[in-house]
């Protein structure tokens, strides 16, 4: 079965079609500035040369059909016909209390979804028009929802609670979700793989480091405990956001900047994190780390600080498992930055880890990159959220029959 993954932004649509047998990626690519001005289809199928088309896209409805054009484009397509997507996997964001697994769409979880919608305002929204715009053009095509917050339902109650009040998760549902569920799925099980060894029975740590960082503690299979909280806001110090702070902090700040609450926790999530440590600094990851290496001060407090806390969350989670026996390093700056593995490791003795720096030298394959003798394996894992969006999907449409 070919599965169309769809990740739909609120200007933006990512897309790719998998074979759900062999598991390889026939085509994919992305629509950027939908409803902008200047808006264009990046489309790259089967190895051949990247095409780049300069459309209008008033919507996600114009986006969807674009790429479906494309897909059976007879130049630069991949398809003969349509019917040969036999499901549509779609990245959905938040899916509250309510969805701990992957789910047909029906009317009545498009509503289920909604009622989230003021969990991650920025997200679902954007999620469901793509669900809407594919729903359609593809009525008969099955339609399943994968939720980053899904992996995350099996936290245990003293994981998911804050010290507030009960009656305001009673009443209003805060609480701790976690976000990068399917990251953080695919990740640990592929480790477990490469490793040959049961998944049930391995206690794993996370670290999912891109432009968004969280941290999970997988224990025998199930996440016992994540770094982002009810919104992807809390945790470790991410390229914009400031991850964990004293929320005394708000009102302190509404004072002396003569600010808004809602202006704060913008700065908060645009211009905090990396950025706002230097200053207004790069974002991204290379240019951070060229700065460090060069001795400029902004780099250097703030490359410290992003290293530190990701050691710490390694030591709560540790204390959480009673243990840990992997330690994987995924997305962007995971993948790529052997900087950060080898400086988050040096936190890392008392565990009894050791670093081969030569394995640490891999960029964006599977590998293991502490020594034989280490006592707890290291390892890079490249993730791959499309493809576990594909395997669920394919899992829940047979299912159905
Ligand atoms: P997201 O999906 O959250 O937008 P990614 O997983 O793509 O983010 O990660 C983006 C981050 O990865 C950026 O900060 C970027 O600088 C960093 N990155 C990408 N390639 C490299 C590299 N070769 N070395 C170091 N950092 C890298």
């Amino acid at each position: 079965m070919k599965v169309l993954v769809i990740n739909c932004g609120s200007s933006s649509l990512k897309f790719q079609l998998i074979d759900s047998i062999t598991e390889e990626t026939a085509a994919k690519g992305i629509c950027e500035r939908i409803g902008i001005e200047g808006s264009r289809l990046v489309f790259e199928a089967d190895g051949r040369e990247k095409t780049v088309t300069e459309i209008p896209m008033d919507d996600h409805l114009k986006a969807v059909q674009l790429v479906l054009e494309a897909l059976i484009d007879p130049v630069k397509g991949v398809l003969k016909h349509l019917d040969e997507i036999g499901a549509v996997g779609h990245r959905l964001v938040h899916g509250g209390e309510k969805f701990a697994g992957a789910v047909l769409i029906t009317d009545e979880v498009i509503e289920a979804t909604e009622a989230c919608n003021d969990l991650a305002p920025l997200h679902n929204p954007a999620n469901l028009t793509g669900v809407r715009a594919c729903r359609e053009l593809m009525p008969a095509t099955p339609m399943v929802g994968v939720y980053d917050t899904a992996f995350h339902q099996t936290m245990p109650e003293e994981a998911y609670l804050y010290g507030l009040p009960y009656e305001y998760y009673e009443k209003y549902r805060i609480r701790r979700y976690g976000f990068h569920g399917t990251s953080h799925a695919y990740v640990s099980r592929r480790a477990a793989e490469f490793l040959n060894k049961d998944y049930d029975s391995l206690k794993i740590i996370v670290c999912h480091l891109g432009n968004g960082a969280s941290i999970t503690a997988v224990k025998n299979g199930k996440s016992v405990d994540t770094s982002m909280g009810m919104t992807p806001l809390e945790g470790l110090i991410m390229g914009t956001r400031s991850g964990d702070i004293d929320p005394a902090i708000i009102e302190y700040l509404t004072e002396k900047e003569d600010k808004t609450v809602s202006e704060i926790i913008e700065i908060l999530n645009k211009k905090s994190g990396m950025v706002g440590m230097q200053d207004g600094g790069p974002s991204d990851f290379r240019d951070v780390s060229e700065a460090y290496k060069a001795g400029r001060p902004e780099a250097v407090r703030t490359l410290k600080a992003y290293i530190y806390r990701i050691a710490k969350y390694i030591g709560a989670y540790t204390a959480a498992m009673n243990g840990v026996d992997v330690i994987c390093f995924t997305a962007g700056i995971g993948e790529n930055s052997s900087f950060v593995r080898e400086h988050v490791a040096d936190y890392l003795g008392y565990l009894g880890i050791e670093i081969d720096q030569e394995a640490n030298g891999v960029r964006g394959k599977d590998k293991i990159i502490s020594t034989a003798g280490s006592k707890v394996t290291v390892m890079v894992i490249p993730t791959n959220e499309e493809l576990m969006i594909a395997r669920d999907t394919k899992m829940v449409v047979e299912g159905m029959s």
